[in-house]
């Protein structure tokens, strides 16, 4: 099966209003197998996110959350020695063992 961004767009949503993304304001962070990093910025309510796509058994799973980085910055701190795979691998242990459903992976910052 080919694992691209275009089979990953149903999945990702703002974190915030739950708009889907134009393909355009997403950038591609990282990518592997099972894994992929993406950083976008929401056209309706201009909140960047981070949202990292898991491949499983069990399908895609998406996992949003705010950040107050831009995409140039994103990027230059993705390329970084400051993200280490050890990151992307304390998300991916996260989705592990995240029982709930994807709604509640979205926590909105004023319901916390
Ligand atoms: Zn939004």
């Amino acid at each position: 099966m080919e694992h691209s961004l275009e089979n990953l767009k149903p999945l990702i949503r703002c974190p915030v209003c739950q708009k889907k993304y134009e393909p355009g304001k997403v950038v591609l962070l990282s990518e592997d197998d099972r894994k992929t990093a993406l950083h976008l910025t929401c056209e309706t309510c201009e909140i960047s996110s981070l949202v990292f796509v898991s491949l499983g058994k069990m399908g895609a799973v998406s996992f949003g959350m705010l950040t107050d980085l831009e995409r140039q910055e994103v990027k230059k701190f993705y390329g970084s020695e400051a993200v280490s795979p050890d990151d992307a691998l304390e998300v991916h242990q996260f989705l592990k063992e995240f029982q709930g459903g994807i709604e509640e992976c979205f926590s909105k910052p004023d319901t916390i």
